[in-house]
């Protein structure tokens, strides 16, 4: 089973993938958590390229392409072989992020994407979404409060996340059965259960 986590800065995106993988765990079951971009040795130093240095390094395609190609070699280096092995994988992020962050948020068409992401990932989609949705005020200060990774990208405006947030949630609307929208403004603990109901309820646990 392949699971993907999806939200805004600061929706605890981390924190619930871990919960999760314990819960999942403490079944027996084998469970794999990686998150993008990154989440194999080439796309991680993808990922550095991407996050750090100069916030204008790269014009929006480019930065599309290297979140491909990172997204390519994770799924290669780690997805395929752990779903093929019958483990359950857990990413933290995934290709809604690029359909969010590229397209709603910097404009990129979606045809666009979609044939980026026919590129870079084939037929594959997960078995569950989990859109962890709050307030982008709310989400940005939690962020800011963790500081650290992410801070070249936290630093674009207000608006900027906003198309992001109402991004993935047109993104859920079009694929209900792949996405569910959580409500990801209370405490890690309900947003935990919340996760746990979703996930037991929709893939039958
Ligand atoms: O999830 P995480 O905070 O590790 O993501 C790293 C940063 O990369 C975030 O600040 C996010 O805004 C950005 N990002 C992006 N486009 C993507 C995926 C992540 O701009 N497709």
């Amino acid at each position: 089973r392949f699971i993907t986590f999806e939200g805004g800065e600061g929706a605890g995106k981390s924190t619930q993938l871990r919960r999760l993988a314990a819960r999942l765990e403490a079944l027996g079951l084998a469970v794999v958590a990686t998150r993008e971009p990154g989440g194999s040795p080439g796309a991680e130093q993808i990922r550095e390229l991407l996050i750090h240095g100069e916030a204008d390094r790269w014009d929006r395609t480019t930065e599309a392409l290297l979140h491909s190609a990172a997204r390519r070699d994770h799924l290669r280096c780690t997805v395929e072989p752990a779903l093929a092995a019958g483990r359950w994988v857990l990413s933290d992020r995934f290709a809604d992020s690029t359909a969010a962050y590229q397209g709603y948020g910097h404009g990129m068409a979606p045809e666009t994407l979609q044939l980026l992401y026919g590129i870079a990932v084939g037929r594959l989609k997960p078995d569950l979404t989990l859109i962890l949705d709050l307030p982008v005020e709310q989400g940005l200060e939690r962020a800011a409060a963790r500081r650290g990774g992410g801070a070249r990208y936290e630093a674009l405006d207000r608006a900027f996340h906003e198309r992001v947030r109402e991004g993935f949630l047109a993104i859920a609307g079009s694929e209900p059965e792949r996405c569910a929208v959580l409500d990801a403004s209370g405490d890690a603990e309900a947003v935990e259960r919340a996760v746990w109901r979703c996930v037991a309820e929709r893939l039958a646990l």
